[in-house]
């Protein structure tokens, strides 16, 4: 069976958490977009962990790990992340990487500081991956699909090719020195040797693990209102952020993905620019940042602190309806029990109206939260196993959320552990 966990909001909703807590029933963990331009933090038995690129599922023993062909793949940070896991004594993974995979290349990164450079003020608040210029080459048809690196011809033929493109924008846009084409050569040459021995025809893999029976989680990265299409467009990632596209990204049916498991947050969180109606600030922000996810809601990848909100369930009742949920998953509960009083938008007033679904960007620059205020449970929820033993307050926030997502809420999580899961 093929089930995917994937977000509602902005993303940092704790899918990590979750995708390692479900590897125990996982065959299989395939990350199928994104790059390493976000982070998923990890706590489990071998310690602490802030994984980018290898899928959340990484550390057991039975698990076989793929690079999905829908991801930009950085090759060194693979191998970096590998190294780190390793020392830390998580056993060797068994990783697979799409030959159809693309690859994030060393001037992806320069191209995304030089934009973020050149648009100043007005930049995207990018991680500076190469993540965007990465799938902009993609879909211009001059990325590099880890295929090629095995065909030399091709590969010397293609970054001649390439590189006279960058170097005309290098020159000329951003003033910086051009590409070294030799020097490309050789670190492609390297990328090849480096990922030889796990690259595979995944989908075929995978298709065939379907055929047996085997189970697959698919793995998301940030969340619906960063997806290109249906997200706060431009401030997005590059990369569909939804279910529908694990079946691309990893090259499986669409009909085959079962269970769609959607990650929501207790209260809302971002990092980067966009809008975000039910953002609040100063001291009361401060606060819920400090007691936020494990050890404050700083960035995963970057360190910058996260831009921190009520619970808006206008957008996650958007964020679970565009992810095609089959069940919601609620995290971090646990930091909310010092509020007196919590308040949860339930609608967005723009132009005088108020409304429950979720606008277009243009619109949603003009919207205000309305707000329903929920009383707090002022108790420490962590280690609680049971729902029946949560505060009455406490269920009644979860039960009104569940509400308006219009979901099941089958999963709460009351803290960082994999075993701070409570099953409904
Ligand atoms: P992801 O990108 O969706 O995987 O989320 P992140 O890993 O960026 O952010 C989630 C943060 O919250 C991490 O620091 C987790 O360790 C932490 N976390 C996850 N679930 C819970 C929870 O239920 N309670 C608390 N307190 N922290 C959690």
């Amino acid at each position: 069976m093929v089930r995917a966990v994937v977000g509602a909001n902005w993303g940092d909703e704790g899918k990590g958490k979750i995708t390692d807590m479900l590897g125990e029933t996982s065959d299989i963990i395939v990350r199928f977009q994104g790059g390493s331009n976000a982070g998923h933090t990890i706590v489990n038995d071998y310690g602490k962990f802030a994984l980018h690129i290898l899928p959340s599922g990484v550390f057991y023993n039975h698990t076989t790990s793929i690079i999905g062909n829908g991801v930009a793949f950085s090759i060194p940070a693979l191998f970096q992340e590998v190294n780190e896991i390793v020392k830390k004594g998580v056993p060797k993974p068994k990783i697979l990487v799409s030959d159809r995979a693309q690859i994030v290349m060393p001037y992806h990164i320069l191209f995304d500081q030089y934009e973020e450079e050149r648009l100043g003020g007005k930049s995207f608040g990018s991680t500076k991956s190469g993540i965007a210029p990465f799938y902009s080459d993609k879909y211009s048809k001059i990325g590099f699909q880890v295929s090629e690196l095995f065909d030399e011809e091709l590969l010397v033929e293609k970054v001649e090719r390439v590189c006279e493109l960058k170097n005309v924008i290098l020159e000329h846009l951003y003033h910086k020195p051009p590409i070294d084409k030799i020097e490309l050569l050789d670190t492609l040459h390297e990328y090849g040797e480096m990922v030889k021995p796990y690259v595979c025809d995944t989908a075929a893999y995978l298709q065939e693990a379907i055929k047996q029976g085997k189970n697959i989680l698919l793995e998301g990265q940030l969340g619906t209102l960063k997806d290109p299409d249906f997200g706060i467009y431009p401030m997005v990632t590059s990369s569909s952020t939804l279910a529908s596209y694990g079946a691309i990204g990893a090259g499986i049916p669409p009909y085959e993905i079962k269970e769609i498991i959607t990650v929501v947050k207790a209260y809302s969180s971002a990092v980067g620019a966009g809008e975000f109606v039910s953002e609040i600030f100063g001291d009361e922000a401060d606060e819920l940042r400090k007691r936020g996810g494990d050890g404050g809601e700083f960035g995963a990848t970057t360190g910058r602190p996260r831009r921190m909100g009520w619970f808006d369930a206008v957008a996650s009742r958007y964020g679970c309806k565009m992810q095609g949920a089959t069940q919601a998953v609620i995290t971090v509960l646990d930091v909310l029990g010092y509020l007196d009083e919590i308040p949860v938008c339930v609608g967005y007033e723009i132009d005088g109206q108020v409304t429950k679904d979720f606008p277009t960007t243009t619109k949603l620059k003009k919207a205000k939260p309305v707000y329903k205020v929920l009383p707090g449970w002022k108790t420490d929820i962590r280690g609680i196993k049971k729902y029946e033993d949560l505060p009455q307050n406490c269920r009644a926030y979860i039960e009104f959320i569940e509400k308006e997502l219009e979901v099941p809420v089958k999963m709460v999580s009351n803290g960082p552990k994999r075993s701070d899961i409570i099953l409904r």
